[in-house]
């Protein structure tokens, strides 16, 4: 059974202290050596969202990591759709604006989110998947995720931050579309800049308006972050089952052969994903930080801390403790098919002890 800490939010010391303390008795410091390059996998936020991963508590990692002797730097890809991180200068704005100015910042996967490397997985969906250069370069990884509900697989946790969050483009649109981009007719120029950057050359002019010739399209979702008109759009027509498990397969590639430290913070807990260019209120009362060396475990453990919480009176009628809270939101989704898979898959276990690090 793996571990799981548990350091509660109401606790007698501060949460910073506490993580450098659990690494040390865990022994996770001891993965880390000099000069060792370790990527900090994160999700910075998109512009206006307020609920991601606060940047003190990865500052609070990066200087640790720095004082280990390790070279760490801050990663995550670009996005599917074209929001303030469909670009790497794009994601590197935002990532600045929203406070993680502290530390090197690679985005993974180039400039407009090509650039992978294949590894293989075997698994139901999928032989190779392409997991972003910048990841899959890397031997060890420190993967800091805000667990935090979404509507398409429930919640997101480790899981989700590893599989659609380290995958390209050609992988998100994958996961997410049986179909490959379409023009959205009534708001295309004809500026021609997604003609530059296709790299198959599938679409060409029909007039003024841009045509994807389907036959050629290979599916890489270049053209969409690179559409200065928001006008290329991806068909969001995935089965939830079925993104699930794309999603497991990509997460299981991007940690294959690495050593790897999670940190879960279970605080800011939106019924959405980062992605969303708004405030949400939480769902249920801050619980606290997880630290695990297993995703499955820790994505399971926060999945039942949150069960068993309170929930805010803004979002649920009556006593929802001990309820799936992500289920009554996102009606219709079953949240645990990502962890089922994951275990399957052999990517950790579901069942965990749980340690409570300090006193409530
Ligand atoms: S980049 Fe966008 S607006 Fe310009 S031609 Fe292509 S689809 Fe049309
Ligand atoms: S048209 Fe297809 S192949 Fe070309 S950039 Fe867009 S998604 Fe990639």
């Amino acid at each position: 059974m793996s571990c799981v800490y548990f350091i509660p939010y109401n606790s007698d010391k501060s949460l910073l202290k506490r993580i450098v303390e659990v690494f040390k008795r865990a022994h996770f410091d001891k993965i880390f050596q000099k000069d060792d390059i370790v990527a900090i996998k994160l999700h910075m936020g998109e512009l206006d969202n307020t609920a991601f991963v606060r940047p003190i508590y990865v500052r609070k990692v990066y200087d640790f990591l720095r004082e280990l002797g390790a070279k760490p730097f801050l990663t995550d890809t670009t996005t599917l759709y074209r929001g303030s991180r469909g670009t790497a200068v794009d994601y590197l704005y935002t990532a600045m604006w929203n406070g993680f100015d502290f530390a090197p910042i690679i985005i993974a996967d180039g400039l407009g989110g090509a650039s992978g490397l294949e590894i293989e997985v075997n698994g139901r969906h999928y032989k190779k998947v392409k997991i972003a250069e910048a990841i899959a370069n890397v031997e060890k990884m420190v993967v800091i995720s805000h667990f935090k509900g979404h509507e398409v697989t429930g919640f997101g946790g480790a899981i989700k931050n590893l599989g659609m969050g380290c995958s390209i483009k050609e992988g998100k649109l994958s996961m997410h579309s049986n179909a490959i981009p379409v023009i959205k007719e009534k708001y295309c120029t004809g500026c021609r800049k997604c003609l530059l950057v296709c790299p198959v050359d599938a679409i060409h002019m029909d007039g003024k308006l841009a045509v994807i010739d389907e036959d050629k399209c290979i599916g890489c979702g270049e053209c969409i972050g690179f559409c200065p008109f928001n006008a290329i759009k991806v068909l969001w027509n995935a089965s939830f089952t079925s993104l699930m498990e794309k999603m497991v397969e990509h997460a299981i590639a991007s940690v294959k052969g690495k050593q790897v430290v999670y940190i879960n913070l279970l605080m800011d807990i939106s019924p959405e994903c980062d992605c969303y260019p708004k405030s949400r209120g939480a769902i249920v009362p801050d619980i606290g930080i997880l630290i695990s060396d297993d995703p499955v475990s820790i994505d399971q453990a926060s999945f039942d801390l949150v069960r068993e919480s309170p929930g805010d009176y803004r979002f649920f009628e009556g006593d929802v403790r001990n309820k799936d809270k992500f289920a009554l939101i996102h009606t219709g989704i079953r949240p645990e098919i990502q962890l089922e898979y994951a275990e399957k898959l052999g990517m950790g276990e579901r069942k965990y002890v749980l340690k409570k690090v300090g006193r409530d």
